[in-house]
């Protein structure tokens, strides 16, 4: 297989936001290690940090990752110049524009890839970018939906989808149960993605076309792998769907440069500080408090967080996001001097943390975290139990697989996602007496900690030689294989 493989070229095209990026470049990684010749297609400020990672990557194998660029009409959309990423949206009402940029690179791209030396054999690309499908179907190749949520959430998504709860369903709180899962799984209408909820003009139209692409789309590849969550892999291919699990992608990173590396170094604080004081701590004792990439906190709610984490008297490391870092938080820590209230047993990283290697470390016993897709898969690596504080899009159901499913954490007790305007800088979602009691609650039981030190090791195993997940990634590649060799 090796040989004709050699002469595929798969062409990644990932969403502009780090929790595309981020598994798709281990995605890629990943199947460079087949001999395959692989090419990214990102936009040019996106291939800054990009191409720091692939260096790394390659740089000590034969690896083939090629990254090309092509230009982001940012000031075209209503968006400010350089702004390239979810990440550095002025605000998250503006995802529509940054939508509607990436619709605009479907003419280009095609133009680019038709013009590629070596011909593209496949397109793996966000599920979001439907677009990508019709650029396939133009070069006559296959195209294949990157999905960076769980069949657990596509199955929860879908099987909500045909109980028509707008009008089954009165109150927005009255909890329902969703039906034809293998688990009860009880859910609110504001527990929804806002997807499912809001039919605002631009929200449809990325659903329909989202919808529209499956015409043009061969198959899922799935970050997950299938003894995480097997009867919902099954309950998804009982829908006649191919999908592959091939996850969870981070695991590609073993070294702890890797680690250090992924998502870029940003000089938020010197890795190597940060490892050092992880060693000074007991095995399993930090508590590390980390919301992702994209979602806003109000900075009333930040306040609240520090108290809960200082008066849990866990030792953690708090991660506020630039974005987050405002007036009145500096002006709070300052006044307080909170972090010299702290010193000693708490880390503040104002900015992006090298995640991956936090999670990994064996002082870390715990995760407070917003429940996006990569960040649980992340913990569940690791084998750290997790303190679910789910904010929006599918978070709430992520939340329900972890703390009901797989029974590795518990809940902070949040009932209502965090509306995405946030004007309210003044809003506190969750007590300090929350945090600080889930903190208590999370240490205190070992099985939990057992649970999730088994799922860690099963994820270990899909991920090595001859597992499930590297099985798939093989089938995978044969199934490109014979598309290629059909057409
Ligand atoms: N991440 C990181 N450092 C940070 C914040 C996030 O490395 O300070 C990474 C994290 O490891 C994960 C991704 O960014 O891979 C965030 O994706 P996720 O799906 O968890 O959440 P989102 O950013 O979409 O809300």
């Amino acid at each position: 297989m090796a040989s004709q493989s050699q002469q595929l070229h798969i062409i990644l095209i990932p969403f502009l936001a780090q929790s595309h990026i981020l598994p798709i470049l281990d995605f890629a990684k990943l199947l460079s290690q087949r001999d395959l010749l692989i090419t990214i297609l990102t936009t040019p400020l996106n291939s800054i940090s990009i191409q720091s990672m692939i260096d790394h990557a390659t740089i000590s194998t034969h690896a083939k990752i090629i990254l090309i660029t092509v230009p982001f009409p940012s000031i075209q959309v209503g968006l400010p110049e350089g702004c390239e990423n979810m990440d550095t949206l002025p605000s998250p009402d503006m995802a529509f524009n940054l939508f509607a940029g990436c619709d605009m690179l479907q003419e280009p791209v095609l133009k680019m890839l038709s013009e590629f030396e070596v011909r593209p054999s496949a397109i793996v690309s966000s599920n979001a970018l439907a677009w990508t499908g019709q650029v396939a179907c133009s070069l006559g190749v296959p195209r294949y939906a990157f999905q960076t949520i769980s069949c657990f959430s596509m199955l929860v998504s879908h099987n909500v989808g045909r109980m028509n709860v707008g009008e089954s369903v009165v109150s927005d709180t009255e909890a329902f149960e969703v039906r034809d899962l293998p688990d009860k799984i009880v859910i609110t209408k504001l527990q929804m993605p806002k997807t499912g909820l809001q039919r605002g003009a631009d929200v449809k139209s990325i659903v329909q076309k989202m919808k529209e692409a499956e015409g043009f789309t061969r198959g899922m590849v799935v970050n997950s792998f299938e003894e995480m969550e097997p009867r919902y892999v099954e309950g998804f291919k009982n829908m006649g769907r191919r999908i592959w699990c091939i996850g969870p992608v981070s695991l590609c990173n073993q070294d702890s440069v890797d680690k250090l590396e992924r998502g870029g170094r940003r000089g938020a604080i010197d890795e190597n500080v940060c490892l050092k004081w992880l060693d000074s701590m007991a095995r399993r004792s930090v508590i590390y408090a980390c919301f992702g990439s994209i979602g806003r906190i109000p900075s009333a709610q930040i306040i609240e967080t520090g108290l809960g984490l200082e008066a849990s008297e866990c030792p953690f490391i708090w991660i506020i996001r630039k974005k987050d870092v405002s007036e009145q938080v500096e002006k709070w820590l300052d006044d307080e001097k909170f972090e010299g209230r702290v010193r000693g047993r708490g880390l503040i990283i104002r900015g992006w943390a090298p995640q991956v290697a936090i999670l990994s470390h064996p002082s870390v016993g715990g995760f407070i975290t917003h429940c996006g897709w990569n960040s649980t898969l992340e913990a569940i690596c690791a084998g750290v139990p997790m303190i679910t504080w789910p904010m929006f899009a599918e978070q709430f159901y992520n939340e329900k697989l972890v703390v009901n499913v797989l029974k590795i954490g518990v809940r902070v007790g949040v009932e209502i996602g965090m509306k995405s305007e946030l004007e309210d800088e003044n809003k506190v979602f969750v007590t300090r007496v929350q945090v600080t009691e889930a903190i208590e609650h999370l240490m205190d039981d070992p099985e939990r900690i057992t649970r999730a030190k088994e799922l860690s090791k099963l994820a270990t195993k899909a991920t090595s030689d001859g597992g499930s997940s590297f099985l798939n990634i093989t089938a995978l590649i044969q199934d490109i294989m014979e598309q290629t060799i059909s057409k």
